[in-house]
């Protein structure tokens, strides 16, 4: 009989099949959970991602970009309304010396607090931002008395701040601002503006500084220069040419003096004495003399055996000098050189030496005791008398050229140039003429003993690739 068999069948097949559903089920769910957990660490991490993005990490303020986007949004929306924005920009004074000497914990630790600060203190409405460093952006909206509401932010900014394990410090701050509609309508002019104001905020002590070109006492051309000089500095817009500088006795090139240019996008190349002096008021000139000194080394590293026996020389600037981190950023520039500090030599004007005499000579000291070699650049033009440097460690002396190039037709020039060579060499300083631009120079001061000469008469500044030509060329030259 078939039947009880086929029943069997039946039911075993039944069975397999409930066992093999159930299983089916079983892994059914269990994929479902994990690609539930997967989607769901995935979402986390792109809100997470996009956060990180949009803010800054330290202060959990939204960062440059978010700024800009708010701003432009706000400009979108209000273009006709008159509802004008207030772009600010806050600075702290003097954060990097506090990053310099209590450390970077600290640093941030401070930068922490101001954020808190910031965003506590600001009208409903308004937007905070970190743009960078020690730099926050406020979007104001509304506000009828601008200076008032940015006083108000400025003292609350200013009050004591305490860190654990340090005495209270108080950090002052700079702000500049422009306004919507008066100042500009587009968010990269109200943000180039405010941060021109800030920066006149900062050099002349005055607190808050509203963008105002009219009564600016520099060349708004120049101080607008000014606020594009971070850029610059971060996008690599700046070149450094090298000035021989030639042994009067044999001809030979002993070192290359560092001049910085600033290749512009838009204006094309700038001379230093369109930019310098301004960027030597601002904090930007550390970020300059770092960036020089940095490529300056590279270069001369780079040149190889063309340039064994050269040294370079970097102009530093008064407020170089008087930061106490100066002499350990030199010292770190140098070790990523690989090079030995005595092919390095810093050229420093007799001005100023002057700013602040006690603490300059610390520095300087220190910073001869590495080995690196100490100039003064522009001798002659100051009020200084050679005795009065004697004491400290100075190498050189660059008379200026302002005596040099007319010295064979001025005899008041002359005498000076010769007896600022004898008073050198009697306190054992080399002595450098700068603007050497004829023969009949180049041979009187030869008579006068004078050991070194820079100037066109040899060659102008050069850029890199010609600077290398250049040294080859006079190379095979003093061979052959
Ligand atoms: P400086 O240190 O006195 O540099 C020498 C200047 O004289 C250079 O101008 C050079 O091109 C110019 N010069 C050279 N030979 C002759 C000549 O035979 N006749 C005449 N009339 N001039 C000559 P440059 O490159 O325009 O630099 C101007 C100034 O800008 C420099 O004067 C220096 O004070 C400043 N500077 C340049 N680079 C830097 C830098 O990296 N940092 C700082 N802080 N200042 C810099
Ligand atoms: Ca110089
Ligand atoms: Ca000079």
């Amino acid at each position: 009989p078939y039947a009880p068999i086929a029943d069997d069948i039946s039911r075993g097949t039944n069975q397999l099949y409930l066992v093999l559903a159930g299983g089916l089920l079983l892994l059914y769910i269990a994929l479902f959970l994990v690609s539930l957990s997967v989607t769901r660490r995935l979402l986390r991490q792109v809100t997470e991602n996009q956060y990180l993005a949009e803010h800054d990490v330290l202060t959990g303020l939204p960062n440059r970009m978010v700024f800009q986007r708010s701003l432009d949004e706000h400009l979108r929306r209000h273009a006709e309304s008159g509802d004008g924005a207030i772009v600010a920009i806050v600075d702290l004074d003097r954060f990097k010396v506090i990053n310099d000497t209590l450390g970077h914990s600290i640093g941030d630790a401070l930068l922490l607090q101001m954020g808190e600060r910031l965003r506590s203190s600001l009208p409903t409405g308004s937007t905070v931002a970190r743009l960078g460093g020690d730099e926050f952006g406020i979007l104001l909206t509304g506000a009828t008395d601008v200076q008032g509401a940015l006083w108000r932010i400025k003292e609350v900014l200013e009050q004591e701040v305490e860190i654990e394990g340090l005495p209270k410090v108080a950090v002052d701050c700079s702000i500049g601002y422009a306004l919507q509609g008066i100042d500009g309508d587009t968010t990269e002019l109200l943000l180039q503006r405010a941060e021109i104001a800030m920066y006149f905020a900062k050099q002349h002590h005055v607190g808050i500084f509203h963008y105002d070109e009219q009564h600016d006492r520099h060349d708004p051309a120049q101080l607008a220069l000014v606020g594009e000089m971070r850029r610059a500095i971060d996008h690599d817009e700046l070149v450094v040419h090298y000035q021989p500088k030639v042994q009067m006795g044999d001809g030979q090139v002993r070192a290359v003096e560092a001049l910085v240019r600033w290749q512009h996008p838009r204006l094309g190349l700038i001379q230093p004495d369109d930019f310098i002096a301004l960027v030597e008021e601002t904090e930007l000139v550390h970020d300059l003399t770092h960036w020089v000194l940095a490529r300056a080394l590279g270069d001369l590293a780079a040149l190889g055996a063309v340039a064994h026996d050269l040294t370079v020389a970097v102009n530093v600037s008064a407020r170089n000098l008087s930061r106490p981190g100066f002499p350990r950023r030199i010292a770190d520039a140098i070790a990523a050189s690989g090079l030995a500090p005595e092919r390095l030599s810093i050229e420093i004007t007799e001005t100023a030496l002057l700013t602040s005499p006690e603490r300059a000579l610390a520095i300087l000291e220190e910073i001869a005791s590495q080995g690196v070699q100490i100039s003064i650049d522009d001798f002659g033009v100051g009020q200084t008398s050679l005795s009065y440097v004697a004491s400290m460690p100075i190498a050189e002396v660059k008379i200026d050229r302002s005596f040099v190039t007319d010295m064979t037709t001025d005899p008041v020039h002359g005498v000076i140039v010769g007896s600022i060579i004898d008073l050198a060499h009697g306190l054992r300083m080399r002595v450098v003429a700068e603007g050497v631009e004829s023969e009949a120079t180049a041979v009187t001061l030869a008579s006068m003993g004078c050991d070194l000469a820079q100037g066109s008469l040899y060659s102008q500044p050069l850029a890199y690739d010609t600077l290398r030509f250049w040294l080859t060329q006079r190379q095979s030259g003093s061979q052959g």
